[in-house]
């Protein structure tokens, strides 16, 4: 059976205004670096793998100057390889990682997972082997390169090949961000937006981030989520919403 796990992989706090630009300076808010795990009757997906363990202990060590800006309020335990362990899984049971994209919220732990799978979009990867490109994008290699087995995707990729978990392109956030349409039953479907859409607040009131490397990509993202959850009656799950994720169930209950 098909059943979605949100699994809480750290806390951040920093200036709201990073996502809503219309705020005054100096509002600081904390939010969730969430992680998913989907159990399909073919393998065991995970979505994003968070941050790294090393910036609990030792954050300006692991994310240099990003650490000053985003200060970790994560505490031990709360990463991916731990949170898996309370479902009695290890990275060698993950069949596929999916990255949303490549900032360091979302694959920091990829090195853990080796002998999965991982999904990302081709203008990711593409962004990523570039200099500059990586530079613009915020990227760090230490986060994504290692000995790993990525297949790179090219807009849309049905995982299974069953409708069941599609991966689409909402690129704007980065050159190749993607997002994630789960059917969990006939009629039922559950969006993982990632950061294409990081809280309900910027959906509703059409808002980008400070955070956009193509404004009117992300626009056109946006507006391609908020049909999904207003023309087609998804449930849309927030990259990084504080008060989303205090409503919604957490593992081991399933959120679906
Ligand atoms: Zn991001």
């Amino acid at each position: 059976m098909l059943q979605v796990f949100s699994m809480p992989c750290g806390f951040l706090e920093f200036d709201s205004k990073l996502f809503f630009p219309d705020r005054e300076k100096g509002q600081m808010f904390i939010i969730p670096v969430p992680s998913y795990l989907i159990t399909h009757p073919q393998g065991n997906v995970v979505f994003d793998t968070g941050v790294h363990c090393q910036a609990i202990t030792d954050p300006f060590g692991r994310l240099g100057e990003v650490s000053r800006m985003f200060v970790s309020r994560t505490k031990p335990g709360e990463e991916i390889v731990t949170q898996l362990g309370k479902f009695n899984l290890t990275p060698k049971d993950v069949k596929y990682v999916i990255n949303s994209h490549f900032h360091f919220d979302h694959c920091g732990g990829n090195e853990f997972f080796p002998s999965s799978t991982i999904l990302i979009q081709k203008n990711e990867m593409n962004a990523a082997r570039d200099p500059a490109l990586r530079q613009k994008s915020g990227f760090d290699p230490k986060d994504y390169d290692h000995q790993l087995n990525y297949k790179e995707v090219d807009g849309e990729y049905d995982i299974f090949g069953d409708g069941s978990l599609v991966l689409f392109p909402t690129h704007g956030h980065t050159l190749g961000h993607q997002s994630l349409r789960i059917q969990v039953s006939k009629g039922t479907d559950v969006v993982l937006t990632g950061d294409a859409c990081y809280t309900k607040t910027n959906m509703d009131q059409n808002l980008l981030p400070s955070v956009a490397i193509d404004r009117d990509e992300m626009y056109r993202s946006l507006g391609k989520l908020r049909d999904l959850r207003d023309k087609q009656g998804a449930t849309i799950i927030y990259g990084h919403d504080p008060d989303q994720w205090k409503e919604i169930p957490h593992a081991p209950e399933p959120l679906a």
